[in-house]
């Protein structure tokens, strides 16, 4: 509508209006309950009608299979840093690490504390802008699992296919580009994501785990951090997240609506081309430092040959309504975060900024 932005934000990130419209009318009194969801008992019927349909319905969306748990937990993925090593490992275990951006590292580090972690991949020196042949990895014989870090949000390397790890685990930070595209779960033991990009406001996190790896955690696992807890209890041992777990569910419904992930993915891919093509074909006015053939298709980031154009870009931009363009602090430059709720004008607008941006400068 007239007075809403595009917001190119990482996360906190920019949600479906048709999500917004329907929250806003059902804030007062949800449904006839006669309150808002953010007062209803975690414990009532009402309450649990939605975290259930929530969860089928992102079951649906991801074809979840019955031997898998989906647990709406809070801290962040961030949390699940420590929590996956303290809940699939002992103290002794090895872990491998292929490391293709800052978050993967993060994981990496946390995962020091409770386990033996190796890293047996880093794109740091080429300054995360690839992903490894996976033929040429070498894998711990005895890891307990393969971390990766499925799309790195502020480098914008993105995993196209997934390695198969020499054990049979494979864990993935899937924060920004959960529910992007189809994934085929059972490749996978555990995946987790942060709400905060794709599917809802920041507060939840969503952890899909294979159930025949729940129930051994290490003994100091703290029980908020504890699979088994979450899972017998259904992700209410204590309050849960109720309003963003809310919201989940009304993204949820709304990407079924859409015609499910193979039409997201469809939409989300030629959104990233229009723009990808807009930065190739700017004769180097315009640059992405990725490797093509792992370019994200959730967040772009761009530098401009000219760099001391870069704040005149973002200034120029939020003028005309399109906001949050201005890369992560640890990389600079510009990154369009261009999630499933950007909608296509969005992405259309920006490529006629840039494209008049660089008549003006070139
Ligand atoms: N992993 C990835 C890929 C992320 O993008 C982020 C957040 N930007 C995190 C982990 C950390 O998530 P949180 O802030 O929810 O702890």
């Amino acid at each position: 509508s007239q007075d809403r932005v595009f917001n190119f934000a990482a996360g906190p990130a920019t949600l479906p209006e048709r999500v917004l419209l329907k929250a806003q009318s059902e804030l007062y009194n949800w449904r006839g309950s006669g309150m808002s969801v953010m007062e209803m008992s975690h414990r009532g019927k009402d309450f649990l009608s939605i975290i259930n349909k929530a969860e089928s319905d992102l079951r649906s969306l991801l074809g979840i299979p019955d031997d898998y748990a989906v647990l709406f937990l809070q801290g962040g993925a961030t949390t699940q840093f420590a929590a996956i090593p303290l809940n699939l490992c002992t103290p002794d275990d090895s872990i491998d690490f292929v490391v293709t951006g800052s978050w993967g590292d993060k994981a990496f580090k946390e995962a020091k504390k409770f386990c033996k972690p190796n890293l047996i991949w880093s794109g740091k020196s080429d300054n995360y802008t690839n992903i490894p042949a996976f033929d040429d990895l070498d894998q711990t014989s005895n890891a307990r699992y393969l971390h990766i870090c499925a799309n790195e949000t502020i480098h914008g390397v993105e995993f196209k296919t997934f390695p198969t790890p020499r054990n049979g685990l494979l864990a993935a930070d899937m924060s920004s580009n959960f529910c992007s595209k189809p994934v085929n779960v059972t490749k996978f033991g555990v995946i987790y994501a942060g709400a905060q990009k794709n599917v809802g406001p920041s507060g939840v996190t969503i952890v899909i785990i294979r159930k025949d790896l729940i129930g051994n955690a290490q003994e100091k696992t703290p029980v908020m951090l504890d699979y088994k807890i979450h899972s017998d209890n259904n992700s209410l041992y204590n309050t849960p997240p109720c309003y963003g777990i809310y919201i989940c569910g009304l993204v949820f419904e709304d990407l079924l609506e859409q015609g499910g992930l193979e039409e997201v993915e469809r939409k989300n891919k030629h959104k990233a081309n229009l723009l990808y093509n807009a930065i190739d074909e700017s004769k180097g006015f315009y640059r992405c430092p990725v490797e093509k053939s792992v370019r994200s298709l959730m967040n772009v980031p761009f530098t401009l040959e000219k760099s001391e154009l870069e704040a005149e870009f973002v200034k120029e931009a939020a003028k005309e309504k399109m906001l949050q363009l201005k890369g992560h602090r640890s990389v600079g430059g510009m990154r369009a975060s261009i999630y499933n709720a950007m909608p296509l004008a969005g992405v259309e607008k920006l490529v006629a900024f840039m494209k008049d941006f660089q008549a003006r400068h070139a």
